[in-house]
């Protein structure tokens, strides 16, 4: 991967304000794999002004010739598909195969989709005496993270522009090149100048520098938590529209009657994807108190096959973890469920035997959680299952919902009629029936602590739509 010394503002590769760099590490041989600008204030006021000036020309072009360069750009992806999947390999640490699926395979699916609904989306209606006419937000600034990050950025990007918004991406510092790549694709694709602008660095420094400025119009920011009170704080200073993608606490909930084998096993492969760096990942696992020997022996004897290994290698079912910080920050909390006094089932906090290089970890299984211990409260974000007893369906109901995220979850049983009626009484904004997956058309997002809006299908456009009500004589 050759080094990256540009950002992408106004429709050129230019050089950026300062001369810091950043280095892109590959998660499974800790060698530098490029580098990228460390952008700053005087980067971002530059990108915004780009966009901002692009914004009455772009909001004003027809949706369909909008619907055009999406469609160019879901071509220009689809062919560099195998690139993508291999630097996203190489910066997340997912194996490659896996990662051309899900990390690359779903992103350009969806420049398409909002290619397609830009054609088709209702743009105005009628309602009494007013038309209500859907506009453009504005200037879009759109913060990602590096677990899924071309997932993330076309979430975003790919809507906002559809929708008529002109774009400033900051990518992660983590996980950035594949960022660059689209860039590239935006680029050859001839999207006019400065309604798509790349700039890189890090959150505290560009990041802000986005959130804070006044000519910014909205914020959709997917990643922690934490960093997204800060980002609500800063930008609550101009009134500033903010979509928040945040942290998660899953609980895939088994009642009584599940088909035990199935719902474990849908239950750690839902936990462990993506080395459990997935902020929907199921990290709970409900099982009542009768089933719990049987269930803990299984989900030991299923996570025993996740294989761990380079993501190059063509086995691994499991590549590393993201980068050092995380893999010490994950160690930690399985050294802290030991503490915590929950029973190790599969697993443990020593680095994977063979494996010399990397930022690898052992899939983890818990059992006995404490439904309010730290492991089984915090977003651990690695491959870690906390196994959790329950007496009956009000308390597995209770036990779900007591966090303070809200993001997704599963639920078996018997028959999908039971399992929706527990699913309909979860505080999340997505519940998977019976081993039910991921949806690009629907919508995704959190309740509480998880996050505000949703993205995918044409929920993830309106996001960036005001109303505008024409009002006649009645
Ligand atoms: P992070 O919050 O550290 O960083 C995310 C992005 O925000 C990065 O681009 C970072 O540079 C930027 N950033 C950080 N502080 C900032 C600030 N003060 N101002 C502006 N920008 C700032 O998160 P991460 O470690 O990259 O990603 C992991 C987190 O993301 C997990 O908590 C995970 O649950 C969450 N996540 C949520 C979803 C979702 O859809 N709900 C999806 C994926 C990841």
């Amino acid at each position: 991967m050759q080094n990256r010394n540009q950002l992408y503002i106004n429709g050129q590769w230019v050089t950026p304000s300062g001369r810091n760099t950043i280095d892109v590490i590959n998660a499974s041989t800790e060698e530098v794999m490029a580098t990228i600008p460390d952008g700053d204030e005087n980067d971002a006021h530059a990108a915004v002004a780009a966009a901002r000036a692009a914004f009455d020309g772009w909001s004003a072009t027809p949706p369909a010739a909008r619907a055009d360069y999406l469609r160019k750009i879901h071509e220009g992806l689809k062919a560099r598909s195998q690139e993508l999947a291999e630097v996203i390999a190489g910066e997340v640490g997912m194996p490659v195969k896996l990662s051309a699926a899900i990390q690359v395979g779903s992103p350009v699916a969806n420049f398409g989709y909002y290619a397609k609904l830009a054609g088709e989306f209702e743009w105005e209606e009628v309602t009494g005496h007013s038309r209500v006419v859907r506009e453009a937000v504005g200037v879009a600034v759109c913060i990602t993270p590096w677990n899924y990050p071309l997932h993330q950025i076309a979430a975003k990007v790919a809507a906002a522009m559809a929708a008529g918004c002109t774009v400033v991406l900051k990518p992660s510092e983590v996980a950035p090149l594949n960022a660059f790549i689209l860039a590239e694709v935006i680029d050859a694709a001839g999207v006019p100048p400065g309604v798509f602008n790349l700039v890189s660095g890090t959150g505290p420094v560009v990041g802000e520098a986005l959130v804070r400025h006044a000519d910014v119009d909205m914020v959709s920011f997917t990643g922690s938590t934490r960093a997204g009170k800060r980002i609500s704080e800063v930008a609550a200073a101009t009134v500033k529209r903010v979509a928040l993608e945040l942290g998660g606490k899953s609980a895939s909930v088994i009642l009584d009657d599940a088909d035990l084998g199935a719902a474990v096993k849908g239950t750690v492969n839902a936990c462990f994807l993506n080395s459990g760096q997935t902020c929907s990942a199921h990290t709970r696992m409900l099982v009542p108190e009768s089933r719990y020997e049987e269930a803990a022996a299984i989900a030991a004897e299923v996570a025993a096959k996740f294989t761990v290994g380079d993501p190059f290698g063509g086995t691994a079912k499991l590549g590393p973890l993201v980068s050092a910080a995380q893999r010490d920050r994950v160690r930690d909390y399985i050294r802290k469920g030991i503490e915590e006094g929950a029973e190790v089932l599969c697993g443990g906090p020593d680095a994977p035997a063979d494996l010399p290089k990397g930022y690898y970890v052992q899939p983890t299984v818990f059992g006995r959680v404490k439904p309010d211990s730290t492991i089984a409260q915090e977003e651990i974000f690695g491959p870690v299952l906390s196994i959790i007893t329950y007496k009956d369906e009000d308390e597995a109901v209770r036990i779900a919902n007591g966090t303070l995220y809200g993001l997704a979850g599963g639920v078996w049983a018997g028959s999908d009629e039971r399992a929706q009626q527990v699913a309909r009484r979860l505080r999340t904004g997505q519940v998977d029936i019976n081993g039910g997956a991921f949806n690009l058309f629907a919508p995704f997002g959190g309740y509480k602590q998880s996050g505000r809006g949703r993205e995918m299908g044409k929920y993830g456009m309106e996001e960036f739509l005001e109303y505008k009500s024409l009002q006649f004589k009645p």
